[in-house]
């Protein structure tokens, strides 16, 4: 059982990218760290550590145009990074800390994958790639842009290589039922669900085409069936068309098909998809019969349906669906509409079914800077997993890291490295050589954070159950959709194989807002609108860039840099400063200084519990406007200092103040109640100020309420 004094709290780790930390890592984890420190001070045993997601493309391609080691370019931003986090006063605990590039780290990745292998989630299969053609190299997802090679510009295709795939398919309902056990903010459960895309309907066949529909009541209006270029039976067409002895040729569109399957093929999923504007298709010349009516349906090939999503071929009912209705109209198929069917009468046509937007993962990339994926194929055994004792298999150490024209992975080209012996049979064999995707690091490093130099198992399970799940994870927006499906996938396998004691990662997960340059934009270097924390804190200090990012609005928004504000966040920071340093210390109490500090104490421990950081600080600017004229007690001047504590990053106060409530209740407040301005009476009760006025009302509309809280409150009449 989790320790309730126990509190995990977990932020994003960071890329370390040459570029340093920037001004949204700054924002995320000083949002964080306000809150760490506040609970530590609340008493709770905080767990607030820190690593480096350290693998990727763009440190790989940093290294290779420096011509330096990837190795050295992350060891070098890794202490760049800290130092920047040192300096800024983040209280993480750096004797957690992991880099997912560590041997002793990504061992423990390798072994989960071994461990998906033995369980059948990972399997190897033919998938295409993303290929540049002019620099004959494989592209991962994101070096792909609207579809051309991010290097070069040159319009990727697409290339079939056999890869590894994770079955997180089998995860699917999972995904979606485990939600139910987190308290995730409603737009992070419906990113994950979106994503996931479930959908209840029916398989119906066409002859020896089978459709996934989640309209099979819809039936008798079907007149047209449309199939995906990628689709088995499109293949198994062209193929027959292809030899010279079948007459089918004569009956089918053959050229007009191979030419429309060849195109789309130069295609992404993104652009035949949300992109897709203009429909396209061929008719194949062939037709299908509804099982329903017995009409002819024409057969088509378009790419708006996708390979991947049901069975790769649909129904097309032009009467009730407006993208079927739009491709009918363009190439004038026929539109009909017959009475929908019952649900029972559907049933007889079609067998229930679920379909799933979500696709298996794409495992291998064919980059040098990832972890080596612990395969070996052997002629004899086929695939076999590295043994758990011979893990991790390090990567090793190369002169030459760039991508092979041929779109294997650089490691390929290490033939003392790939040529291995069959962990099974003895034998020769060889290292599979495509390493992991980015993700594989970052998927379960909140587990090792526990535990991060345990050589003999991935986290003792005695941690875990102390710590897990993570209390609070804050991350970014972009992260809300395949981090955190991913780890959750990964987690839950874990669960599944008795290695940590939950079904969930994370508890709760908000999401941080975004900072904007000056001038409103987003900040790039081509702009030249880019704040760095750097400068920002060798100016101004790192009490003040805290205070400032805090106070810049709501945690969750997204916000404009402004030097003015931080200007005066800098003035009121100073003249807290002078105010404590330099007021007189009374050694009698004062009831009003006792009630504004009273107030002060209830108001922020409400606002930090829920990251209403810029309000918090706000209070406490207007607090010290209100005792900047009176004498106060030391123990009060403590108070202060300790409220500010976690937002400047003060280490000295321990214990987070504590409201007297007796202060609070004893005090009585008579708010004025006025008409238009005119004040006509005093309530102690807000909710009694009409009822107290009631005689001056009588007969007059209120157009408006205005409530300066404790101060005054306004009736405007007609
Ligand atoms: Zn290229
Ligand atoms: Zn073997």
């Amino acid at each position: 059982m989790k320790d309730k004094n126990n509190l995990y709290i977990l932020v994003e780790f960071p890329y370390p990218s040459g570029s340093g930390l920037h001004i949204g890592h700054a924002f995320n984890y000083t949002g964080a760290d306000v809150y760490a420190r506040f609970k530590r001070m609340q008493g709770f045993n905080v767990l607030f550590p820190m690593g480096w997601d350290a693998f990727g493309l763009p440190t790989e391609n940093y290294a290779i145009k420096m011509k330096r080691k990837p190795q050295e370019v992350t060891q070098e931003n890794t202490e760049m990074f800290k130092k920047q986090m040192k300096e800024l006063k983040y209280s993480f605990d750096w004797d957690h800390e992991v880099n997912t590039t560590d041997p002793e780290y990504y061992k423990w990745t390798q072994w989960i994958f071994v461990k998906l292998f033995e369980k059948g989630l990972a399997f190897k299969q033919e998938m295409p790639i993303n290929w540049c053609p002019s620099c004959k190299i494989g592209l991962a997802n994101e070096e792909v842009v609207a579809n051309k090679c991010e290097r070069c510009g040159a319009q990727v295709s697409r290339k079939k290589k056999s890869q590894w795939i994770v079955k997180i398919t089998e995860y699917a309902d999972r995904l979606i039922d485990g939600l139910k056990e987190t308290d995730f903010i409603e737009k992070v459960k419906q990113s994950q669900i979106n994503w996931i895309g479930r959908s209840e309907g029916a398989l119906i066949k066409f002859g020896d085409i089978e459709v996934f529909t989640t309209r099979p009541d819809t039936l008798p209006s079907a007149t047209f069936l449309v199939l995906a270029p990628e689709h088995l039976w499109v293949s198994n067409l062209i193929l027959s068309c292809s030899r010279p002895s079948d007459d089918c040729a004569r009956k089918i569109n053959f050229e007009a098909i191979k030419k429309y399957v060849e195109s789309s093929k130069k295609k992404s999923d993104f652009e035949r998809g949300e992109l897709n504007k203009e429909k396209t298709g061929v008719f194949t010349g062939l037709c299908a019969i509804n099982p329903y009516n017995k009409r002819k349906m024409p057969i088509w090939i378009s790419d708006f349906v996708l390979g991947n999503y049901g069975t790769g071929a649909i129904m097309s009912v032009p009467s009730q669906d407006e993208r079927d209705k739009e491709f009918a109209e363009k190439f004038g198929l026929e539109v009909i509409n017959e009475e929908n069917l019952t649900k029972e009468e559907a049933s007889t046509y079609g067998q229930a079914s679920t379909s799933y937007h979500l696709r298996d993962w794409i495992f291998s990339r064919q980059h040098y800077w990832g972890e080596p994926i612990p395969m070996v194929n052997c002629p004899k055994c086929g695939w076999v997993p590295v043994s758990e004792k011979d893990l991790p298999v390090v990567l090793p150490e190369l002169d030459f890291y760039e991508p092979t024209d041929t779109g294997e992975s650089p490691l390929s080209t290490v033939t003392d490295w790939v040529e291995t012996i069959c962990p099974k049979c003895g034998g020769e064999a060889k290292r599979e050589t495509d390493t992991m995707p980015n993700w594989a690091g970052s998927d379960w490093y909140y587990l090792r954070y526990l535990d991060p130099h345990n050589n003999s198992s991935i986290c003792d399970i005695n941690k875990a159950e102390a710590w897990m799940p993570v209390d609070m994870y804050i991350g970014g927006d972009e992260h809300n959709t395949l981090h955190l499906l991913y780890s959750r996938f990964i987690y839950q396998f874990l669960y599944d194989i008795g290695v940590v004691p939950t079904s969930e990662p994370y508890q709760k997960r908000i999401s941080h807002g975004v900072i904007l340059g000056p001038d409103n934009q987003r900040m790039s270097k081509t702009r030249g609108n880019v704040i760095v924390p750097d400068e920002m804190v060798a100016k101004y200090g790192a009490d003040v860039v805290r205070m400032y990012l805090m106070f810049m609005g709501p945690f969750d928004s997204t916000m404009a840099w402004n030097e003015k504000t931080l200007m005066g966040v800098k003035r009121f920071l100073d003249r807290f400063s002078s105010y404590i340093e330099q007021s007189k210390t009374s050694s009698v109490s004062n009831k009003n200084v006792d009630i504004v500090v009273n107030n002060l104490i209830k108001d922020l421990t409400a606002d930090i519990e829920v990251f209403k950081y810029n309000t918090a600080i706000a209070k406490m600017m207007k607090a010290l406007n209100e005792l900047a004229k009176e004498h106060i007690t030391q123990d009060k001047k403590d108070i202060l200092c300790a409220l500010i504590a976690p937002f400047v990053g003060d280490d000295k106060y321990k214990e987070w103040p504590i409201v007297d409530s007796k202060i609070l209740n004893d005090r009585v407040v008579s708010i004025p109640v006025a008409i238009n301005g005119k004040v006509r009476a005093k309530v102690e009760n807000v909710d009694l100020a009409e009822e107290a006025v009631s005689k001056w009302l009588d007969g007059k509309k209120i157009l408006k309420r205005v409530y300066v809280a404790e101060k005054m409150i306004n009736f405007v009449t007609n």
